[in-house]
C-alpha cells in the first residue's frame, strides 16, 4: 500500500517555535530526511530511520522520501524555518512533475513552519508590518542579474526585504556588492538588520544602517533585514532599537510631535 509523505518545517531553531503538528508528523513517521543539520535537531527514536545528506542534494533526497512513501512507508522530510520558503517543499514538488507517475498516488502533506523572517521581525518589532518580500541573494539556482534586477525594483518599489542564504564561502562578495546596490536607492539611515541564528544559544540580532552595514556580520545562518524608505527607528531608554513598518504609508508626512497617530484599532 502507498505510504505517505510529510514535508515539515521546524521552526527557526528553538523547540519552543515547533509547532505541534509539526512535532506529531515527526512523531508519525517510520523514516526521517533532510539535511544532515537540521535532522540533528530532531529527537529520532530507536525505531525511527534517519536518512541525513548534504545540503546541495535536495531533489535526490527528494526522489528517495518518494521512492519509501510509495513503497509504503511514513516518511518525514524536514526543512529549517518554513519547508515552503527556500526549502524542501518545492523540491518535492518537482520531484514529482518530473519523476515516476505513480508517486502522484502518494499522500503528501506539508506542514508549516515558522520562517527566518518573521521570528527575526519578532525579535527586533514589526518590521514587516507593510508590504514586505523575501529574496534568495545565492545565485546557485538562478543568475545573478535576477537577483540584482529583483533586488533594485524590490527597493524602488518600497518593499522591506528579508534577504536569506546572503552568504557562504563559495558566495563571498554577493551580500556587498546588494548593499551597493541598495545604497544607490535607499537613504544612508535605512535601517539594516542581521539576525543570526534567531532563537538558538547562540542567537546574535545587530541593528544597524544601510551606510554602515558590514557583510562580515552575516553567516550562513544569518537573515538580513533591511527597511524600505517607510521603516521606523524607535530608540529605546536602555537596549537595542526597536523598528517598524507603519501600516499606513503617510506617516512620515505627518508631524507626530510626541503624540501617537490617531487610527483605528489593529484589526
Ligand atoms: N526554510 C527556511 C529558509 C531556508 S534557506 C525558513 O523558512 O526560514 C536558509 C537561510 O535561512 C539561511 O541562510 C538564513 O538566511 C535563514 N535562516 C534559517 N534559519 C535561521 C535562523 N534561525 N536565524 C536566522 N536566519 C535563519
Amino acid at each position: 500500500m502507498t505510504g505517505s509523505l510529510a514535508i515539515i518545517g521546524l521552526g527557526p531553531g528553538n523547540e519552543d517555535l515547533q509547532t505541534p503538528q509539526a512535532k506529531d508528523a515527526l512523531a508519525r513517521a517510520t523514516d526521517l530526511f533532510g539535511y544532515t543539520t537540521y535532522l540533528d535537531r530532531v529527537p529520532v527514536r530507536p525505531d525511527q530511520n534517519k536518512h541525513g545528506s548534504d545540503n546541495r542534494e535536495e531533489i535526490a533526497r527528494a526522489r528517495a522520501a518518494l521512492e519509501l512513501a510509495y513503497a509504503g512507508k511514513s516518511v518525514a522530510i524536514v526543512s529549517s524555518g518554513d519547508p515552503g520558503v527556500f526549502a524542501m517543499a518545492a523540491a518535492v514538488f518537482e520531484a514529482i512533475e518530473f519523476g515516476d507517475p505513480a508517486w502522484r498516488d502518494i499522500a503528501v502533506t506539508v506542514v508549516p513552519g515558522i520562517s527566518a523572517m518573521f521570528a527575526t521581525a519578532a525579535r527586533i518589532g514589526a518590521p514587516l508590518g507593510h508590504d514586505f518580500c523575501a529574496l534568495s541573494l545565492s545565485d546557485n539556482l538562478k543568475p545573478w542579474e535576477t537577483v540584482t534586477r529583483r533586488l533594485r525594483l524590490a527597493a524602488e518599489a518600497g518593499f522591506v526585504i528579508a534577504l536569506y542564504n546572503p552568504i557562504s564561502k563559495a558566495r563571498p562578495w554577493q551580500l556587498g556588492a546588494a548593499f551597493d546596490l541598495l545604497r544607490a536607492v535607499h537613504p544612508p539611515a535605512t535601517p539594516v538588520v542581521f539576525a543570526t541564528a534567531v532563537s538558538r544559544a547562540d542567537e546574535t540580532v545587530v541593528v544597524t544602517d544601510l551606510a554602515t552595514a558590514d557583510p562580515a556580520l552575516a553567516d550562513m545562518r544569518t537573515l538580513v533585514l533591511i527597511g524600505s524608505g517607510a521603516t521606523r527607528r524607535i530608540d529605546r531608554n536602555d537596549g537595542d532599537p526597536w523598528l517598524y513598518t507603519p501600516r499606513r504609508s503617510d506617516l512620515g508626512a505627518i508631524d507626530l510631535g510626541n503624540t501617537a497617530p490617531q487610527t483605528k484599532a489593529a484589526g
